[in-house]
């Protein structure tokens, strides 16, 4: 490899929560610093840190010879460069390409640019910006750049300017002149604002640390092209002002305007026109960034995807990347592109906007409704500007307790129409189950008909196609990338709260996971559940609260569930969510549209995306135990036959047969969903093959977690090698269904750990461990360095940069052991918007187990990482059809920086050999129909912790509940209670829920007394 320039240097730190050790030469390049690595066990062979991501520098001289130059990181993390005294200058030049100043002005200017209105009056007001940014662009250093722009010249200038204006128009009256004057002056106000704050960041980079001294200059960068921007629109406003026919100049502008393109009357209406262009939010590809970069800059973030990242910005944030220096590329949306071949505005043909008298969703959902029996229209609210949040209710007409509540939803966010499709396309299927049969054959699985059939009689089904409708037809008269609700700003500020952002659990928690600042895109309005939409759902959440919802959105294929408030939590329910969404190397949707890059969606918790709060899954499953999902639907891109990656984003295809596609694709979860909602935690998958278990182990050491059914929570018991273990219940991931419990007290890793929890035990046996601490042999590893870091156990933690493996010995398993659980803590800084990984593209950055059953020849992957996890957290990978196998596991890191402690094999001794089998819940009535006056009830005792019983009525009111039984004399395996049914009790039909153990079971009970 020939040797290029650059400073030979030592690098020693932390990068984005990785141990950097490092040398070679650093070079300065256009928009990044890059080591290239010439020894050490860094892999790969360079490092590249884009100068945005560096906050300032210090330089020291630690030797005549030797100068050690520190950079502080954003992220809180710091790397040292130690070399030779020509690190000096490399720090100069360094602070020089860091503080390049962005090209400022030249997409802001449109009609104050010289060539639109051409004159001395022209000239002369924008005179000393354009003088200012000239030097500024010819300075060297950074602090002579923040010195061409002296805010108190550029004001007193531009008072100056106005003061020259007005007496010119006014040569001879003195009122006439102060009053043009004060009139300009007014106008001016924003812009002598924005001198302003640009003084005070000015003053704010001079009196900055080392350690901030590049932050606080782009700060001020930041505040220059508001400079320019408000000049522009002060010149807009202030033409009919300088157009007065009070002064000669007055005849020169009305003879300039009549003869423009704008003529004298036409002139308000054009400028709101362009206005409105210059505000609409547009796609932008922004090559050679991060997407973390461009969050710290306040962007929409919505992928990233061959090294450019994509975002979604108004005129005011496109303004806010100029000043920030970053480059950016319009993507010209599929419906323009169309539109531009066509000459014509395409009106959609799949998509329907809310208000259309024909197309529209009321007026599907009416005609709906006023065709089909099985549908019935209701209300849940109403919205800002008066439209209906409307819900279809599918099958019988009221809401039984007898029949578990599912929920359906779609379109939070304005702009995801395919979200609203897909909740229509499901409603339609439920409405009219013949429709499975009237599809071509084997394009659902046989017996869809029956299901849908089935389940729609079995459930209360609710679907809410929009539930922002308000965003969602502004996104077909006015901004078709509009997200949030259309509440009115306060005094004429900002309009639109993210309604995903302002339910009323964990709202506000951090402002990672939304903000307080209402020109954001992910605005969390200004009270936990403020906008009537958020409110229309959660009074619905509390009045029918459903088992199972699904909150549709896109894109990036993904199917997520709580928490999303924090990094590394798991819900205390992970089994039942991993049962419908499957698991990373067993998914439960597939992307089969034709051309998406990816083959699958990712299921994961929320916060593996990035953090989010006062979400809806977050909300109604805290509050309500509602299992719930968010499907982020459509990958966002589709490959070309070049192999060039077309990115559509929100404005996937208004093409019926990819639209439908995606309807397919995702049908399977939705009626698992429907379908589970019967008894989560018994449900099994047929479509990812998962249930729940009973009993789950999700770490050993250095703390034991396991999950145990709910209701036998209090009540279990903790073994570990034998002896009782001390333990707590998880009470900040607590799970309706299963609860963890957490032993903080093992001081090693126990060889056996037992579970009991009431009905149910199971015992598990350890293998084969690794925490990467010293004397613990038998680890291979290649680029996984044993490294000192912040581990969850001991004092070093597998970490590699970004590829390389790590593999296991050989691991014999007994005969008598079937199943294994992988279990370890992890940590990793991935890409979440990187595309899933099939097998033949290694080069998206994931994390692959893969398992060998053969001693190390042929291997499997079971299990995969992706997305970002930037705190330790325990994952579990089963691994079946191991009985007197020789296994191994490898960990491979591809492209992804992860880290691994506390790696442990376990062995499922199974629930049989240590308890009596998993007793059924079933309630048996002594007699049905009742015809006396009493009904005793029968339940299993081994179901007897937290055993509860209710008798509902046909309208869902509690008519009679007991939470105390008594023994069975008879039959020591049950509990009995006995109901006096009182006279005030209609006959009729009931239904009788009993719940205990996380299990639920209801019976149909019918009361036929005697009249007398
Ligand atoms: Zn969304």
């Amino acid at each position: 490899m020939p040797d290029a320039g650059g400073v030979a240097v030592v690098v020693h730190g932390l990068y984005r929560g990785a141990d950097v050790a490092a040398q070679g030469r650093a070079d300065l390049g256009d928009d990044a610093l890059t080591v290239r690595v010439e020894g050490g066990r860094w892999r790969p062979s360079s490092f590249t840190l884009p100068y945005s991501a560096i906050d300032g520098q210090r330089l020291e001289e630690t030797r005549p010879d030797e100068r050690a130059l520190t950079l502080f990181l954003g992220t809180g993390d710091v790397l040292d460069l130690t070399g030779g005294v020509e690190l000096g200058d490399f720090a100069r030049r360094l602070a020089g390409a860091a503080c390049e100043l962005p090209e400022l002005t030249l997409r802001l200017r449109a009609l104050g640019s010289g060539r639109a209105n051409p004159g001395s009056d022209h000239d002369r007001f924008f005179a000393p910006l354009l003088a200012a940014r000239r030097r500024a662009h010819a300075a060297a250093t950074p602090e002579e750049r923040v010195a061409a722009f002296d805010a108190v010249e550029l004001r007193a200038g531009v008072e100056g300017t106005l003061a020259a204006f007005a007496a010119a128009r006014c040569p001879e009256r003195a009122a006439d002149r102060r009053a043009l004057e004060a009139e300009l002056s007014e106008l001016a106000e924003e812009l002598l604002a924005a001198i302003d704050a640009a003084g005070v960041a000015a003053a704010a980079v001079r009196g900055s640390a080392a350690d901030a001294r590049f932050a606080a200059w782009r700060a001020w960068a930041a505040t220059i092209a508001p400079i320019f921007a408000a000049a522009d629109r002060w010149w807009i406003a202030a033409l009919p002002a300088l157009c007065d026919p009070r002064g000669p100049q007055g005849r020169f502008w009305r003879r300039v305007l009549r003869l423009g393109v704008l003529a004298a009357v036409a002139l308000p209406a054009a400028l709101a026109t362009l206005g409105a262009q210059a505000a609409a939010r547009q796609t932008l590809r922004v090559p050679a960034a991060t997407a973390d970069s461009l969050r710290a800059l306040g962007a929409d973030v919505v992928a990233a995807r061959g090294g450019a990242v994509f975002v979604v910005a108004d005129s005011a944030e496109r303004a806010r990347l100029d000043a920030a220096g970053v480059r950016w590329e319009r993507v010209e949306s599929v419906g323009a592109a169309a539109a531009r071949l066509q000459q014509e505005p395409a009106a959609p043909s799949v998509y329907r906007s809310f208000d259309d008298p024909v197309r529209g969703v009321a007026a599907l959902l009416d005609s709906l409704a006023r065709a089909n029996p099985r549908v019935h229209l209701d209300t849940l609210g109403l919205t800002a500007e008066g439209r209906p949040l409307l819900a279809a209710k599918v099958g019988a007409a009221d809401d039984a307790a007898g029949r578990a509540n599912v929920m359906f939803m779609a379109t939070y966010h304005a702009r995801e129409w395919a979200a609203t499709e897909m909740a229509l396309r499901l409603l339609r299927l439920l409405a009219d189950p013949a429709l499975a049969d009237a599809r071509p054959p084997g394009e659902l699985p046989p017996g869809t008909r029956a299901r849908v059939e089935r389940l729609t009689a079995e459930r209360d089904v609710w679907v809410v196609p929009v539930v922002n409708p308000d965003g969602y037809q502004y996104t077909f008269t006015g901004d078709r990338l509009w997200r949030k609700n259309r509440r009115p700003g306060a005094n004429g500020g900002a309009v639109g709260v993210d309604l995903n952002r302002n339910h009323s659990e964990r709202w506000g928690y951090d402002d990672a996971g939304s903000s307080g600042t209402p020109t954001s895109e992910v605005y969390r309005g200004p009270a936990p559940a403020s906008e009537p939409e958020t409110q229309a759902v959660e009074r619905f959440h509390a009045e029918h609260p459903p088992v199972v919802g699904v909150s549709y959105h896109t894109f990036t294929g993904l199917l997520l569930y709580p928490p999303g408030f924090a990094a590394g939590l798991l819900p205390g329910d992970l089994g039942v969510f991993r049962a419908l969404a499957g698991t990373p190397a067993r998914p439960a949707v597939l992307d089969r549209v034709p051309g998406s890059p990816r083959d699958r969606y990712h299921p994961a918790p929320s916060w593996n995306l990035y953090p989010t709060n006062g979400d809806y899954t977050d909300y109604a499953y805290a509050r309500h135990g509602t299992v719930a999902f968010t499907p982020e639907l459509t990958s966002g891109f589709e490959r070309r036959a070049d192999g060039t990656e077309a990115y559509y984003g929100f404005e996937f295809y208004d093409d019926e047969a990819r639209v439908d596609r995606v309807f397919l694709d995702n049908l399977p979860f939705a009626l698992d969903a429907l379908d589970a909602a019967g008894d989560p935690l018994a449900f099994r998958s047929g479509t990812t093959g998962l249930a729940a278990e009973r009993i789950a182990i999700e770490s050993v050491a250095p703390r034991l977690r396991v999950r145990v059914p709910a209701g036998a929570a209090a009540l279990a018991e903790l073994r570990a090698g034998g002896a009782a273990v001390p333990f707590r219940q998880d009470t900040v991931a607590v799970g309706r269904y299963t609860r963890r419990l957490v032993s903080d007290s093992l001081v090693r890793r126990p060889s056996l750990v037992t579970v009991r929890a009431g009905a149910v035990a199971a015992s598990f046996e350890l293998l084969a461990a690794s925490g990467a601490e010293a004397g613990e042999g038998g680890w291979t590893a290649s680029d996984f360095a044993d490294s000192l870091t912040a581990a969850p156990a001991g004092v070093r933690a597998w970490v590699n940069v970004r590829r390389g493996t790590l593999r296991s010995p050989v691991v014999p398993v007994p005969a008598a052991v079937d199943t294994l659980s992988v279990l370890f803590w992890t940590r990793y800084r991935g890409d979440p918007f990187a595309p899933a990984p099939p097998p033949e593209r290694d080069s998206t950055p994931h994390g692959e187990l893969r398992v060998s059953r053969d001693g190390g020849l042929t291997w499997t992957v079971e299990g995969v990482v992706r997305g970002d996890a930037p705190v330790f957290y325990t994952e579990q990978v089963t691994v079946a059809g191991v009985a007197g196998r020789a296994v191994q596991l490898e960990f491979a890191a591809l492209d992804l920086p992860w880290a691994l402690d506390e790696i442990a094999v376990v062995a499922h001794r199974g629930a049989g050999d240590a308890a009596p089998p998993v007793a059924a819940l079933a309630v048996l009535p002594s007699e049905n129909p009742v015809r006396g006056a009493r009904v005793t009830f029968s339940l299993p005792s081994a179901s007897a912790a937290g055993l509860d019983l209710r008798v509902y009525d046909f309208a869902g009111r509690v008519v009679w509940q007991t939470r105390s039984f008594r023994p069975a004399g008879d039959r020591p395996d049950e509990l009995r209670a006995t109901w006096d049914v009182g006279r005030d009790v209609a006959n009729g039909v009931y239904v009788v829920v009993a719940s205990g153990g996380g299990r639920t079971a209801r019976q149909k009970l019918f009361l036929a007394r005697d009249a007398r």
